[in-house]
C-alpha cells in the first residue's frame, strides 16, 4: 500500500468534525428556543422584533412578501439557515448514511440491496414520491427563503443521469436547475476549484441539482493527478467549509453516492455498446477510467468519510437496481422537502374585500 493509501486509512480528522458538529447542535438548542418563544408570541411587536434581528444578523428578510408580512404582524419568513435549525429527513429504508467523523467503506454496502422492496410496489410507490416533491416544490418556490442543493456522485454509469430524469419528472422545471459538470474549461481552471459550483448553487426557493460537483475535484482530479496530492488533500477542509456556508446561507444540501458493483458497470458499458440508440452515451474513455476501478474506490471512501458531516451527510444508494434506486432517492427528496416545511407566503392585507374589474 503506497504512503500515500497508509495515511488516508487513518479517516477523517474526527475531532475537527466532531467539533463543528457539537456546537452547531448546541447553537441549535439555543437558537431553537428562541425562535419557537418567537413563532408562539405571534404578537405585532414580536414580528417586527424577529425582522429586525434578522437584519441585524445579516440576514435580510428573505422577499418583499415576507418583509410586508413581518411588518403587519402576519408571519415571519422561515429561518435562512437550517443548519441552526436543521431540517434533515432520515434518509429512505435501503439508503446508508455515512456517520460524520466515522471512516467509511463503500465495500460495507451491498449495490444489490433493495430496501425490502418489490419491483411492482416500487414503481407504483414512486408516482406517489414524485406527487409529493411536485407539491412542496411549488411551496419552497412560492415561500422564496430557503433553496434545496441536491449532489450526485457516481462511477461512470452509475445512473447519474437516469436518476436525475426519473426523480424529477413533473417538477415545474421554472423551479429547477439542474448541472452537469464536465472538464473544466479554461476559464474556470484559472478561478479557484469551487468557483463554477458556487456560482451554480440554487438561489431562494430553487431545487438545484449538481450532476457530478465540487467532489470530482478530489474525485477524478487525484485519481489523474491533475493536481499535486497537497492541493487535493487540503480540499476536503474546502469542502465542508463551501457547504457550511452554503447551509448557513439557507441552503439544505442532500448528497447521494449511487453505487454499483464492477460487474453492473460491465453489464451497463455492454449495453451501451450493443444498443445503437446508446452509442451516443458510449465514451471510450470509461473503458481506461474502468482500469483505475480500485484507485476510484479509494478516493470515493476518502471523500465519503471526510466530507460526511452532520449538516450534510452523505447518503450511500445501493443502485444496481434502477427501480429501487429511483424510489431511494425519490422518498428521501421527498422527506426532506417535507422536513423543510416551505410555506405558501401569507397573503397581502386586504385582499378579502377584494373584487376583479370586469
Ligand atoms: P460525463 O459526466 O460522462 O458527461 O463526463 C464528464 C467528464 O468530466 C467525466 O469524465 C468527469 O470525470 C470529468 N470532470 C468533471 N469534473 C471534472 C473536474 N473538476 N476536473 C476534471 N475532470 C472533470
Ligand atoms: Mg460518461
Amino acid at each position: 500500500m503506497s504512503k500515500t493509501n497508509g495515511k488516508d486509512a487513518d479517516g477523517p480528522e474526527p475531532g475537527k468534525i466532531r467539533e463543528t458538529a457539537s456546537q452547531g447542535d448546541a447553537g441549535h438548542r439555543t437558537k431553537g428556543k428562541q425562535a419557537e418563544k418567537k413563532a408562539k408570541g405571534g404578537a405585532r411587536g414580536g414580528a417586527k422584533q424577529e425582522a429586525r434581528t434578522r437584519r441585524a444578523d445579516g440576514h435580510p428578510p428573505s422577499s418583499a412578501a415576507w418583509a410586508r408580512a413581518a411588518d403587519a404582524g402576519m408571519g415571519t419568513a422561515p429561518s435562512l439557515s437550517p443548519h441552526r435549525h436543521p431540517r434533515l429527513a432520515r434518509a429512505a429504508p435501503g439508503i446508508v448514511t455515512v456517520e460524520p467523523g466515522i471512516r467509511f467503506a463503500l465495500a460495507s454496502v451491498d449495490a444489490d440491496a433493495t430496501g425490502g422492496l418489490d419491483k411492482a410496489e416500487a414503481k407504483a410507490a414512486l408516482a406517489d414520491e414524485r406527487e409529493r416533491i411536485k407539491a412542496l416544490q411549488e411551496k419552497l418556490y412560492a415561500e422564496h427563503a430557503r433553496s434545496l442543493l441536491v449532489v450526485f456522485q457516481a462511477i461512470d454509469t452509475g445512473g447519474k443521469d437516469g436518476t436525475i430524469r426519473s426523480v424529477l419528472e413533473g417538477v415545474n422545471p421554472q423551479g429547477c436547475r439542474v448541472w452537469s459538470f464536465k472538464v473544466p474549461s479554461a476559464e474556470e481552471l484559472d478561478q479557484d476549484f469551487l468557483w463554477r459550483y458556487h456560482a451554480r448553487a440554487p438561489g431562494r426557493g430553487l431545487i438545484g441539482v449538481f450532476n457530478r460537483s465540487h467532489y470530482e475535484d478530489v474525485l477524478v482530479v487525484r485519481v489523474k493527478g491533475l493536481v499535486p496530492e497537497e492541493t487535493w488533500r487540503e480540499r476536503y477542509g474546502l469542502i465542508n467549509d463551501f457547504e457550511r456556508l452554503l447551509t448557513l446561507s439557507g441552503t439544505t444540501i442532500l448528497k447521494f453516492f449511487l453505487h454499483i458493483s464492477k460487474d453492473e458497470q460491465k453489464e451497463r458499458l455492454e449495453a451501451r455498446l450493443e444498443d445503437p440508440d446508446k452509442h451516443w452515451k458510449f465514451d471510450p474513455a470509461d473503458l481506461t477510467e474502468r482500469k483505475s476501478w480500485d484507485a476510484y474506490r479509494t478516493a470515493f471512501d476518502d471523500a465519503l468519510s471526510r466530507c460526511s458531516t452532520p449538516y450534510a451527510p452523505w447518503h450511500v444508494v445501493p443502485a444496481n437496481r434502477k427501480w429501487a434506486r429511483n424510489l431511494m432517492v425519490a422518498r428521501t427528496i421527498a422527506d426532506t422537502l417535507e422536513a423543510m416545511d416551505p410555506r405558501f407566503p401569507p397573503a397581502r392585507e386586504g385582499l378579502a374585500g377584494l373584487k376583479v374589474p370586469d
